[in-house]
């Protein structure tokens, strides 16, 4: 599934894109520092804008230090961001100091902070590609829980799209069904399984299955219960009816 803002394969970098900024790139740290992969200079390159933008590659430079504006400390010079503004290549205040103050630039300056993050965004997507599969490969657990989450706020959409996914994967032919046709159709069968005539929540049956080169549009499709729907599987619906009648 397409995520519409970054044009990725997934939707939870989107929801929680700053959580998995500031945690993919301490990961990333982690990642090329344990196994020391800073060696390498294509993954330098690759991860590049993630060390570039956050100062990880300073810390080739640990040895001179260096001393804040802000907070008067001489710290390593790996405790300030790289800004070739400054003569020396650093920003003058720590990185701590620097937070601190972005923190409240961002809190003062709403709808500024606003549209900065938009033009970043914008202008970095591939970036936040790679952060956002970072974060879902180092925080599977809570990659799950939002997806559960998604799925559970969004079950229309869920619907449609495993219903897109499975007619894309059987390549079959139809237009696809939209949603108004799906709740028309519902409607028609007075919100009735069209198979045994419960009342009972409904899901959309392809009469010709898909698998079976049925085409994925409305002419085909049925309201079914879920143990219908089960039980008639991939079986044509003569084979379905004839057995559900012995
Ligand atoms: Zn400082
Ligand atoms: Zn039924």
């Amino acid at each position: 599934m397409i995520n519409p803002i970054l044009g990725i394969d997934t939707w939870e970098g989107q929801l929680e894109i700053d959580e998995a900024v500031l945690k993919a790139n301490k990961g990333m740290n982690d990642i090329l520092r344990t196994n020391n992969l800073y060696s390498n200079p294509r993954n330098v390159e690759a991860f590049g804008g993630v060390t570039k933008a956050h100062g990880g590659a300073s810390m080739f430079n640990m040895l001179s230090q260096k001393r804040c504006s802000k907070c008067g400390e001489w710290k390593n010079k790996s405790e300030f961001n790289k800004n070739k503004r400054y003569s020396d290549g650093y920003q003058s205040y720590c990185k701590d100091c620097m937070s601190a103050y972005s923190k409240k630039w961002s809190e003062d300056n709403p709808d500024k902070r606003k549209s900065i993050t938009n033009k970043w965004r914008s202008n970095n997507k591939s970036l936040l590609v790679l952060l956002a599969r970072t974060w879902n490969v180092l925080n599977p657990e809570r990659k799950r829980e939002i997806n559960r989450n998604w799925n559970k706020n969004h079950p229309k959409q869920v619907r449609m799209m495993e219903k897109k996914r499975d007619a894309l994967e059987r390549n079959a032919p139809g237009l696809g069904i939209t949603e108004k046709e799906w709740e028309q159709l519902k409607a028609d069968y007075h919100y009735l399984c069209g198979y045994c005539g419960k009342k009972l929540p409904l899901e959309l049956d392809h009469i010709i299955p898909l698998s079976k080169g049925g085409a994925d549009e409305i002419e085909n499709a049925i309201p079914a219960c879920r143990t219908c729907n089960a039980s008639k599987s991939n079986n044509p619906l003569i084979i379905f009816l004839s057995r559900r009648g012995k």
